[in-house]
């Protein structure tokens, strides 16, 4: 037992509401629907229970395997760079601890997750089940395979960094549609993050600014 005292359900809904509002919306986050999805998330049942006190703050958290929670930020940025509406189908690499993917099956009416490491997603797989997110479905896979049998997908968020765009991610993406990711430079350790957009059958790419995410295994990585 530990001799702090315990955080209670509403302490956490408290931190969460403070967070949208220093974090979030102060920094130009808008879309109301992404606001809600930040709102309502537990973020603090994502991450390992040590850290539940920490859930809240304006940082990346380790989730084990070497792997972390994004930023809040950076989690309702991303998700706001894709202009979800309430039909929209949604393919998520990375599921991690599935925080990311439970701010998407907020918004959306469908999110498939893939995510490569196989306790991670069988443990993500629990947690949104308990928390009966029905819109999701989880994958043990390579990502950088997409998810062909529920392609197209209106909106795809890479939560891992690839050299290049993985091409049948591009490929799976629908006409219209959107695509978030974090792209390593070459020459530096710097990573962009990245979005691709398919209209009238043109691919287009924009850079929006420089961020930190683990590497994409598998393919790309030569493992
Ligand atoms: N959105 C997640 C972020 C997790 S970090 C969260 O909020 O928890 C990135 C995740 O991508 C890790 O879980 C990592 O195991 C996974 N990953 C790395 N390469 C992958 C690949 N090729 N396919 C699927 N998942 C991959």
């Amino acid at each position: 037992m530990s001799n702090l005292p315990a955080m209670n359900a509403v302490d956490f809904v408290s931190k969460r509401l403070q967070m949208v509002d220093q974090q979030l919306i102060t920094r130009g986050i808008a879309d109301p629907e992404v606001l809600a999805a930040m709102r309502t998330v537990p973020r603090h049942l994502f991450v390992p229970e040590s850290l539940q006190a920490e859930a809240y703050a304006d940082t990346p958290l380790p989730i084990g395997h070497g792997q972390t929670i994004s930023q809040p930020y950076v989690v309702a940025s991303m998700t706001e760079q894709l202009r979800l509406i309430h039909s929209s189908k949604v393919l998520e690499i990375g599921t991690g601890c599935g925080y990311q993917t439970a701010v998407l099956a907020e918004i959306a009416a469908e999110v498939i997750s893939i995510e490569i490491v196989a306790e991670l997603h069988r443990e993500a797989t629990k947690r949104l089940q308990s928390l009966a997110y029905r819109n999701v479905k989880t994958f043990l896979n390579d990502g950088n395979f997409g998810w062909e049998s529920e392609a197209p997908y209106d909106a795809i968020l890479v939560a891992a960094t690839a050299p290049d765009i993985p091409p049948e991610l591009i490929r799976q993406l629908r006409d219209p549609g959107r695509m978030v990711l974090p792209v390593s430079e070459r020459s530096s350790d710097l990573q962009q993050l990245m979005l691709i957009t398919k209209i009238d059958g043109e691919v287009r790419q924009e850079q929006l600014y420089a961020v930190r995410f683990v590497p994409l295994r598998g393919l790309s990585s030569g493992e």
